[in-house]
């Protein structure tokens, strides 16, 4: 091991190469149950963040790709639609035994493609598995509105009907498992998919349809690799598509709206976030600061939920801020080969690197306190190191807009009020947290916040049985419980006339 010094973080890196070649999948498409190459030849770089290697390299899709896709999706959901809920769970209990049985392949892989500490590799596979088996179990306890006799000798039947065919687009942070948190929900309403992974990240999701071919019926998962506005695109206005589901940031999300809107598709939008921790001057403070330690700076700051913007009550912020820097001071950076104790990986890519040294240099040029870290790390490597800043002054640029690293500002507030108001003003709605020992806040102000998750005394904690998903700038749609089936499901009005 060798270890980089900088002013106040080091890097722990492994020297030594792990030996084992990565298990990297093939590089087409994955179209009706088998790779085929892309229609145009044309291939992406995919690069190692920690080490900023070439791994390997995945087609460049096409809209003709594209369309190949949704012809096998159009074909296998006749089928796959018509199966009954116990088949569908069969088939997604058998996609989390193969992940699970597959697990140190994804977790190496996800930490090669995204720089990931293993331990956040770890989680993400298991939540992966977990929400395959949530979604077979769900859908075989899924029930629509109860029928009855509405009119004079006429009975309604209500039936719930998949969409048809869903063209999925997700971001690079969770690779694996935004993509399981759109195909197990979207498999088990009975509809066919065409996914397109990150142009960064798509190496899971090609070990995914790797892993399955031959295993799940040909043409319900098929994957085509590629960019944003040559795949996603397509997706978007494909007219046999009923549904286009993104994850990514609000300006993509933007993009996919206005193009579905041609052909009136159903969109799932979930964008970005700026989630606000809310301290009270009665809360834990340690707690609170080794929350935030935690929810702040998991997968380095690049969680869409990260507790990256904190308002403290004037009274107590400088004791808050004392503990969360030194529960800061303590987190281990490193390459994921380094150690099953790094904590903080590098930044997804060159240009998020920069983007973030660049909220860093704006922070400072405009006068505001570092209070640890602030800068980036030297190569190999897009490492950030992680950074509190505090006393930041409401509206701060730094506080309002969406970093999408390992950076928690820190602002006060001076009443109950303010710090709903503040809290409030953001274009994001995604998720916030409140701390306080106070049962009457504990409720009062979660329902004034105007997020589509509130933690009270915790963040970031998520389950498969509870909805995730935003309000105002981030989006719309719900991942996750049974709210994303009724998402991936439409209702049909059946009634009868039996009158003589
Ligand atoms: P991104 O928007 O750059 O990319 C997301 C996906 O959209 C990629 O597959 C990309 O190729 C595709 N895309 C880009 N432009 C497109 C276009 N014009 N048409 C169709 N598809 C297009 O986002 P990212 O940088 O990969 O991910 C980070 C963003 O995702 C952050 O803003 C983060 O908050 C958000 N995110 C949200 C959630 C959530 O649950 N709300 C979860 C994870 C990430």
């Amino acid at each position: 091991m060798t270890t980089t010094q900088t002013e106040q973080f080091a890097v722990r890196r492994s020297t030594s190469p792990s030996g084992t070649a990565l298990p990297l999948p093939p590089s087409g498409h994955f179209i009706n149950g088998s790779f085929v190459p892309g229609s145009a030849g044309l291939l992406i770089d995919v690069v190692n963040p920690t080490t900023e290697a070439v791994i390997t390299s995945v087609q460049a899709g096409t809209a003709e790709d594209v369309d190949a896709a949704v012809s096998a999706a159009v074909a296998a959901q006749k089928t796959w639609g018509a199966t009954t809920p116990k088949e569908r769970a069969d088939v997604l209990n058998l996609i989390a035994n193969i992940i699970e049985e597959n697990r140190a392949a994804f977790e190496v892989l996800e930490s090669a493609n995204t720089g990931k500490p293993q331990a956040v590799a770890a989680d993400d596979v298991t939540s992966t598995v977990d929400t395959f088996r949530f979604m077979a179990g769900a859908s075989r306890a899924l029930t629509s509105m109860a029928g009855g006799d509405y009119a004079t000798d006429h009975t309604s039947v209500i039936l719930r009907e998949p969409v048809g065919v869903v063209g999925v687009i997700t971001p690079w942070n969770y690779p694996l498992l935004m993509a399981a948190w759109k195909i197990a929900p979207i498999l088990a309403a009975g509809n066919s998919i065409v996914i397109k992974p990150s142009e960064q990240t798509p190496l899971s999701t090609l070990k995914l349809a790797e892993l399955v071919a031959g295993r799940i019926p040909h043409g319900i998962l098929n994957v085509v690799t590629g960019r944003g506005r040559t795949v996603g695109q397509r997706l978007s206005e494909h007219p046999s598509i009923a549904l286009v589901a993104l994850t990514g940031s609000v300006v993509s999300g933007q993009a996919v709206a206005e193009t579905a809107a041609k052909s009136v598709k159903r969109v799932h939008l979930e964008l970005g976030g700026k989630a606000p921790v809310v301290v009270f001057p009665d809360a834990d403070l340690r707690a609170a600061a080794a929350g935030v330690r935690n929810a702040g700076f998991w997968n380095a700051g690049q969680d869409c939920g990260a507790a990256c913007r904190v308002l403290v009550h004037e009274s107590v912020a400088e004791e808050f801020t004392e503990h969360l820097v030194r529960e800061v001071s303590t987190l281990v950076l490193g390459s994921p080969e380094a150690g099953d104790d790094i904590e903080i990986g590098p930044m997804i890519s060159l240009p998020h690197f920069e983007r973030v040294k660049e909220s860093l240099a704006e922070a400072r040029a405009a006068g505001l306190n570092v209070a640890i870290g602030g800068s980036a790390i030297e190569g190999p490597g897009y490492f950030i190191e992680p950074t509190v800043i505090s006393n930041v002054p409401a509206g701060a640029h730094i506080a309002t807009h969406e970093i999408f690293g390992p950076v928690v500002t820190v602002e006060t507030f001076s009443s109950t009020e303010e710090a709903v108001t503040r809290a409030n003003e953001s274009p994001y709605g995604l998720s916030a947290s409140v701390w306080t020992k106070d049962s009457s806040l504990s409720l009062r102000i979660p329902k004034q916040l105007d997020f589509g998750t509130v933690w009270v005394n915790a963040h970031l904690v998520l389950a498969c049985e509870v909805p995730w998903g935003g309000f105002k700038g981030s989006g719309y749609g719900r991942d996750l419980s049974l709210y994303a089936l009724d998402d991936y499901s439409r209702t049909k009005h059946v009634m009868i006339n039996h009158g003589a």
